[in-house]
């Protein structure tokens, strides 16, 4: 039995954290069944000599199968996936690549490493994806791709976010490292733009601890990929004869296999992921004061975090809730992403000085945003209690029931 939110005072008027003694209700995390371990097993008894990409060669196969796409490249990162795309695309120094201001870094660090600058859009402020207007709006002679996220599972406009790229000539990489299975029109993530990129860190749906796939259907792009991923060396090349000074962005066939048995059950992977969602949209539907992750009605959200955004007039942050939800319950929470362009990273960049004041959605709705547990372990019984926490957690205003 699980006591979570015991903040009451004691007789001697302090309020007692007993949130120390509890288990962790984990933010993140995969489901790791007997499957995967009989894979990897196999891969490190008979993954070598004739069998040494055996693993790689079926993971990459079933994946490009998953989304209905020509080829797949299984590396060790997304953030790898990212740079080999804008390299195959030929962007380097003097081009502008347009990205939404809230996401993980990693989408927008590769476009530093090609020398190329980033622009920051604001997002929609419902689906919390790039704002197609926005994105309109930043367009100039120098624009050469942009990079929509599919943000914690959700999906952007893609519809208008594509007319607005071929209206303009300017190439798409998706970055669908969060949003494995989510779909728009009936159409899977990370399909909509000249490359899709998959992160498989520890944290995300389909996890091989970490790596990253790159997916497209464009057989230049792809042979451009393969060459500059293998330290500039053809296909096929048996005699160490380098073309170009590339890089190493190689998964291992151990990695590959736990990707394989985890891609052998995404359906379930997904399908927990939404049953989470509806766990703690049950508990939180009467809760007026918060709003949760939108599905629009043309898209399948898969959820990887459950999010929350506190109305403003409640007067509390972010920094706030997820302090306190850890203090009473070992309730471990992630902030919301802040802004690109807030970040002392981007402190130099001219471009992020005229983001700040312009991105206004952005601004507003990250200080107020909270990922709350969405482990793939969690039972329906942890987000009760993390739900229970919560509604004791929120300043007590009428706000509370709406
Ligand atoms: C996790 C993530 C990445 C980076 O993935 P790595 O595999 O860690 O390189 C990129 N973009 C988004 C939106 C992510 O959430």
């Amino acid at each position: 039995m699980r006591h979570a939110a015991q903040g009451d005072p004691t007789p001697s008027g302090h309020t007692q954290k007993v949130g120390e003694h509890l288990e962790r209700i984990p933010v993140a995390g995969p489901w790791i069944t007997e499957k995967e371990i009989a894979y990897v097993q196999d891969a490190v008894s008979k993954g070598w000599y004739d069998n040494a990409h055996s693993y790689i060669e079926r993971f990459e196969a079933a994946f490009a199968e998953y989304l209905s796409v020509k080829h797949a490249i299984s590396l060790p990162s997304c953030t790898s996936a990212i740079h080999l795309s804008l390299l195959s695309l030929g962007i380097g120094p003097g081009d502008e690549v347009i990205v939404p201001e809230i996401t993980w870094i990693a989408t927008a660090a590769p476009i530093s490493y090609v020398g190329a600058t980033p622009v920051f859009a604001d997002i929609d402020r419902r689906g919390w994806c790039l704002s197609p207007d926005s994105f309109e709006q930043l367009i100039t002679p120098r624009t050469k791709a942009v990079i929509p996220v599919d943000l914690y599972g959700g999906m952007p406009n893609m519809g208008r976010i594509a007319r607005i790229a071929r209206k303009h000539g300017i190439a798409m990489i998706e970055d669908a490292a969060e949003a494995i299975g989510s779909e728009y029109k009936g159409r899977k993530s990370g399909t909509f733009g000249v490359t899709g990129v998959f992160s498989f860190h520890g944290s995300k749906t389909l996890t091989t601890g970490e790596g990253g796939m790159l997916v497209t259907s464009d057989d230049e792009v792809y042979r451009k990929c393969m060459v500059s991923r293998d330290h500039g060396r053809r296909p096929g090349d048996k005699m160490f004869r380098n073309v170009q000074i590339g890089y190493k962005y190689k998964m291992s066939n151990l990695q590959a296999a736990m990707g394989l048995a985890q891609l052998e059950r995404i359906d379930e992977l997904i399908e927990k992921k939404r049953l989470i969602f509806e766990w703690y949209r049950a508990e939180l539907e009467d809760l007026k004061a918060v709003t949760l992750n939108h599905e629009d009605q043309h898209v399948k959200n898969t959820y990887w975090m459950v999010t929350i955004i506190l109305d403003k007039r409640l007067g509390m942050k972010k920094e706030q809730l997820i302090s306190l939800l850890w203090e009473l319950g070992r309730i471990d929470c992630r902030p919301y992403f802040d802004p690109l362009s807030s970040l002392p990273a981007y402190y130099d960049n001219k471009q992020a000085t005229v983001s700040r004041t312009r991105n206004k959605n952005a601004y507003e709705i990250s200080q107020y945003g909270v990922n709350l547990p969405s482990a793939l372990n969690l039972s329906e019984g942890q987000v009760r209690t993390v739900c229970r926490t919560l509604k004791r957690v929120l300043p007590t205003t009428q706000l509370r029931w709406g």
